[in-house]
């Protein structure tokens, strides 16, 4: 029997990215393999993200093309998972009445046998949502030809937050960490098969183990137990981790900088807005003076630190003065670089039934403005290395060159050369910066 084609199109965040190789691995254990052209595919997945307006949108559009390429193809099965499948699942089915599955974020594990039943029971929509929930112990099936580099692992799902203006809590659900030894089994498994570096996801990593125990012994387990527990494992030469809410920031996490050799010195730490009366609003529960205190003591712990974030800009009822602030703490930092968006409502937060939106061409200019002093800070932070030598590792050797990253993140490219490979680690020196990345000069191997 012909081998049966799968194609994944994923939307949004590095939690879609890890969930569609979650997603991969479970239809290859069904006797799938994956394809690299949507037009080959006996099966195609779009795996969206719904954490503005423009992502469901673009989903909408890809399915009435999808309608097309069915009609021709009739035998074509055509599946929507992530956030927009679980907020939007039966509207979409009703609608586009050739879509065959909606797996909803909790049921991605199961893919395989959820197509199996729709080829025996038609169209399904499965997208129930549990508090009490296991996350599955996928183990790692990395063929030795394939090994990446560098590999995500998922610590937790869901969010108990509820900002405001956020989908995740009703996309995803509430709080799960994994269990320990599944995260330290699954790290371990990946750098014996030859990984570099891992990052740990989450939508809220420093909340993880809070919510549910995550290890057969009894008493707290942390985040910086986690971190300090993967970063042993032999042969592991870089960690990251993804996502932070400054709410949970401790001292024993920032300490973690200065303690593990293998812990990159990159923080992404959403601030959202720079005014107490915005923060109060998207409930956020801390104010700009603690964010900046936690700015503070993280960069005593670990100088050298490149901080990130991400911005918010027109979010209802922020007046010029709200949004000065935002400025302002973007002038106090000096973030080495940030994501911003203009606000938009979302299906089923509290912040869509708010009064006093913002007019879209004031959220343009207000975002104008602050991507345009946020692009100037950048360079001149990328400046800061120049003539400085950095370890980096190596992520694509082509004619035009190398391209690697430094433990800050910092995407460096350096004269092409046959002597390196994917996840090997140099030493370069930074000769020139850009806005958005470093040029350098490999110095002589080792
Ligand atoms: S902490 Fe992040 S994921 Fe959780 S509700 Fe807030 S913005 Fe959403």
């Amino acid at each position: 029997m012909d081998q049966k084609v799968f194609f994944i199109k994923t939307f949004g965040c590095q939690m879609n990215e890890r969930d569609s190789e979650i997603m991969a691995q479970s239809l290859s254990n069904h006797g799938y393999v994956e394809g690299m052209d949507i037009n080959g595919a006996d099966l195609i997945i779009l795996n969206t993200c719904s954490i503005r307006a423009k992502a469901e949108q673009k989903v909408m559009s890809m399915l009435g093309y999808l309608r097309k390429t069915k009609i021709k193809k009739p035998d074509l099965k055509i599946c929507v998972a992530g956030c927009v499948a679980q907020q939007e699942g039966k509207k979409i089915i009703s609608k586009m009445t050739h879509v065959d599955l909606i797996v909803g974020t909790q049921n991605i594990y199961n893919i395989g046998e959820l197509l199996n039943n729709v080829s025996i029971n038609g169209p399904q929509v499965i997208t129930h949502l549990e508090d009490k929930y296991d996350i599955p112990n996928l183990i790692p099936d990395l063929s030795p030809a394939t090994v990446p580099f560098r590999k995500f692992v998922t610590i937790m799902q869901g969010c108990n937050n509820y900002c405001t203006y956020c989908v995740v809590p009703h996309t995803r659900g509430r709080e799960v960490s994994r269990k320990v030894n599944d995260i330290i089994d699954e790290v371990a498994i990946l750098v014996k098969a030859g990984v570099k570096e891992i990052t740990l996801l989450g939508q809220n990593v420093n909340s993880y183990g809070k919510t549910n125990s995550v290890s057969d012994f009894s008493g707290a387990y942390s985040f910086s137990d986690l971190l300090r527990d993967v970063s042993k494992i032999e042969g592991l030469k870089r960690l990251r981790f993804t996502t932070s809410n400054p709410k949970d920031l401790t001292d024993e996490l920032m300490r973690c900088f200065e303690d593990i050799d293998n812990l990159c010195h990159q923080f992404h730490l959403p601030v959202q807005a720079g005014s107490d009366s915005v923060l109060k609003k998207m409930n956020r529960k801390y104010t700009v003076d603690q964010y900046l205190t936690q700015v503070d003591k993280l960069r005593q712990y670990c100088p050298e630190i490149a901080l990130t974030t991400d911005v918010i800009v027109g979010f209802p009822g922020e007046s010029a003065q709200d949004f000065e602030g935002t400025m302002n703490l973007l002038e106090k930092v000096q973030f080495h670089g940030s994501f911003s968006f203009k606000y938009s409502d979302r299906p089923g937060t509290r912040a869509i039934v708010f009064e006093d939106k913002i007019e879209e061409s004031v959220k343009s200019e207000r975002l104008a403005r602050f991507q345009a002093r946020q692009g100037e800070i950048s360079l001149n932070r990328n400046r800061e290395y120049v003539g400085k030598t950095k370890t980096v590792m190596v992520e694509e050797c082509s004619e035009e060159g190398v391209k690697s990253r430094t433990e800050t993140n910092h995407i460096v490219h350096c004269a092409k050369t046959t002597e390196l490979k994917p996840g090997d680690c140099v030493d370069v020196t930074i000769t020139h910066a850009g806005r958005h990345s470093l040029k350098g000069q490999l110095k002589p191997l080792r």
